[in-house]
């Protein structure tokens, strides 16, 4: 069985967070998106809350076959030691721009190192969705803006009230 791990904040899911999912759900057969934990930094988000948005998103944009194989959990240590343990062999990264790229490739390179066993992928952003970032969609929702364009329906709302 092919694991994908697919590590990152999400806070919140974003579209482009989705497109990637999509395409990890293409290559794995199951795909664990994995929510960094970071002590000290306060998240919009509690993990309960992404865990649960993430899951309906997946139902709703999916549908329920394709989200079962998907599991939501978090981890606050390495991302190699946690893909370990979980028995991922591939480790899921979505690319947007030179930026992300640059850096991508550090951590590639690194977590590649420590362990020759797991296999970074790059997967492109797809067009429409690769100028979304979080940090971008959590500042637009604090200022009172409509982010219905850039994040899920069930994210919406729930990301209009907190920030209201
Ligand atoms: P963000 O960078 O938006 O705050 P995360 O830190 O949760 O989001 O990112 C987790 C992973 O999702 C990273 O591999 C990142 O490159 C990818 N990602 C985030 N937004 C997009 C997007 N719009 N298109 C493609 N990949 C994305």
């Amino acid at each position: 069985m092919r694991i994908a791990l697919y590590p990152g904040s999400f806070d919140p899911v974003t579209n482009g967070h989705m497109d990637i999912l999509r395409q990890a759900l293409a290559l794995a057969d199951k795909v664990i998106v994995a929510i960094g934990i970071h002590p000290g930094k306060a998240p919009l988000f509690s993990f309960d809350e992404r865990v649960e948005m993430i899951h309906t998103c997946a139902q709703e944009a999916f549908g329920a076959e394709e989200a079962a194989r998907i599991e939501v959990k978090s981890f606050s240590n390495l991302v190699i030691d946690f893909a370990r343990e979980n028995g991922a062999r591939y480790l899921v990264r979505g690319l947007r721009d030179g930026t992300d790229l640059d850096y991508e490739m550090q951590m590639a390179g690194m977590n590649g190192t420590l362990a020759p066993e797991i296999n970074t992928v790059f997967l492109p952003a797809s067009p429409d969705v690769r100028h979304i970032t979080a940090t971008l969609v959590r500042q637009i929702a604090k200022m009172g803006g409509d982010t219905s364009a850039f994040v899920p329906r069930s994210v919406a709302q729930p990301l209009k009230l907190r920030t209201s």
